[in-house]
């Protein structure tokens, strides 16, 4: 299969994924199973499955339910043209072998693709419900962990490398959590350190929890500034957790370079 077919049909596949992802967020959200029919969150009509065909869909209805002609959020298509474009880069990662994590020798790249796709949808998923809703749901961090545990495992990376990262970043949460019993982070936020830590490892896990801290500045003043959000309301620092990771996992050791290289 060439190179660019692959890109393309993993790109397809994070297309499909993400309208997954986005029912995922607002079933759970709005308390309803997740294999039901699709519905318009207005008129509650079950939409038809030529108005389904994710980016596409949205774009031929121009953003509006067909029968009551309510907006349809635009995060669908967002989501959706997101994760395509993120598992079309785990993919080019793996197929041109750039930027592939160190214990990886042989030919478990397959796996590593499986592992991004994966845990992709889950650090997605929380990125969305908890810039929308303000919460980092357990049922979706914690089995992410023991995926990521498992994956990594799989893959060859060691025990120590693995609770390296995974208790330097889920201890710095939880040392502040200790310090101002539970006003400065939350539970939710020593889990996503966890997440991070096991995912990444050291010196990644860093990286990416220094770009959590980046994001979170820039994002926080896009919010004051969109009049999103006050000064005293919820900073979602699980969003800026997840997107730092998932930027970490694609761009991580280039980031890196280029910050040492800009020390120097
Ligand atoms: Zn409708």
């Amino acid at each position: 299969m060439s190179i660019i077919l692959a890109i393309i049909l993993a790109g397809v596949l994070g297309i499909l994924t993400g309208s997954i992802v986005n029912a995922t967020v607002l079933r759970t959200k709005a308390g309803l199973p997740l294999m039901s029919r699709a519905r318009c969150w207005s008129c509650v009509e079950p939409i038809h499955w030529f108005d389904l065909i994710p980016v596409l869909s949205y774009f031929v209805l121009k953003g509006r339910c067909r029968r009551c002609s309510a907006a349809i959020e635009w995060q669908y298509p967002a989501v959706e043209l997101a994760m395509g474009l993120l598992f079309a880069l785990f993919a080019a990662r793996v197929v041109l072998g750039l930027g592939i994590p160190s214990f990886i020798t042989g030919t478990e790249t397959g796996i590593l693709f499986v592992r991004d796709a994966v845990v992709a949808v889950f650090l997605v998923i929380i990125f969305l419900y908890d810039f929308r809703f303000s919460v980092i749901p357990d049922k979706f961090s914690i089995p992410a962990i023991i995926l990521v545990i498992l994956f990594n495992a799989l893959l060859g990376a060691s025990a120590f490398s693995m609770l390296l990262g995974g208790l330097s970043l889920g201890g710095f949460f939880a040392i502040q959590y200790l310090v101002s019993q539970g006003r400065w982070v939350g539970g939710g936020d020593i889990r996503m350190g966890l997440l991070m830590g096991f995912l990444l490892g050291l010196p990644m896990g860093i990286v990416a929890l220094f770009l959590s801290y980046v994001i979170g500045a820039l994002g926080g003043v896009l919010l004051l500034a969109g009049g999103h959000r006050s000064t005293t309301s919820h900073v979602p620092f699980g969003t800026f957790m997840a997107g730092a990771t998932v930027i970490t996992m694609v761009f991580g050791p280039w980031l890196l370079n280029t910050y040492l290289a800009l020390l120097q």
